[in-house]
């Protein structure tokens, strides 16, 4: 199994672009952040821990974060595995590092977004309630108001993508997730891709990269 990290500040569009490589060219995605909602929703042990500090904004802690993440990988599927909101601090890097033999990573492809840029799409990013697939007010609104194009339920705002807690979650970014960035630039494993642009423009890009590998 080789994972490609993708990585870049809230409102890059990880999530999205992620969707599309698993739609199209059979990647398996592994989002932490949807895990951990998941175990939010089924009121486990490990929601309970993780959802005070989603709903701040901030990190869930690394221990938290490690179990989530094996449990995922045990689970997954196939050869190429997309990792999408994880290595989010240099020490999440190096714990990767560790499960290298087993788990290498290949590459961390960066998603290159300006902060302005950013501020509008998360504020205005909206999510089906039900099966989860992502909508923008402004960018790629539903069909009908509200509903879901897919499964017609409706859609929500995530807590965290409120104004207020956005703020936090961009200052997070910079104090912790940049120095991912760091990382594996420094292992000749980062590649940066310009983020913004409508979703097939970024993805064609992002495709770029990923058909060389
Ligand atoms: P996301 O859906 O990737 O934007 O993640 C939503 C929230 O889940 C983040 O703001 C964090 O609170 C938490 N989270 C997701 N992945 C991680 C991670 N690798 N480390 C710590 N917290 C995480």
């Amino acid at each position: 199994m080789n994972l490609l990290v993708l990585t870049g500040a809230p409102g890059a569009g990880k999530g999205t672009q992620a969707d599309l490589l698993v739609e199209n060219l059979g990647f398996h995605k592994i989002s932490t952040g949807d895990a951990l909602r998941r175990q939010i929703s089924l009121g486990s042990e490990i929601g309970k821990q993780a959802s005070g500090f989603m709903e701040k904004g901030q990190l869930v802690p690394d221990d938290v974060l490690l179990k989530i993440l094996k449990a995922e990988l045990e689970d997954g599927s196939g050869e190429k595995v997309l990792l999408d909101g994880y290595p989010r601090n240099l020490a999440q890097a190096e714990t990767l590092e560790t499960l290298s033999d087993q788990y290498p990573v290949k590459l961390a492809i960066h998603l290159d977004v300006d902060q302005t840029l950013l501020k509008s799409r998360i504020c205005g990013r909206r999510v089906c309630s039900s099966c989860g697939s992502p909508y923008h007010l402004q960018y790629n609104p539903p069909k009908v108001d509200g509903v879901c194009d897919k499964c017609g339920k409706g859609l929500v705002q995530r807590p965290d993508d409120s104004e207020d807690k956005v703020a936090v979650r961009l200052d997070v970014y910079r104090r912790e997730t940049e120095a991912v960035l760091e990382y594996y630039r420094e292992r000749n494993k980062c590649v940066s891709i310009d983020g913004s642009g409508a979703t097939d423009v970024v993805y064609n890009r992002l495709v770029d990269v990923v058909s060389g590998l």
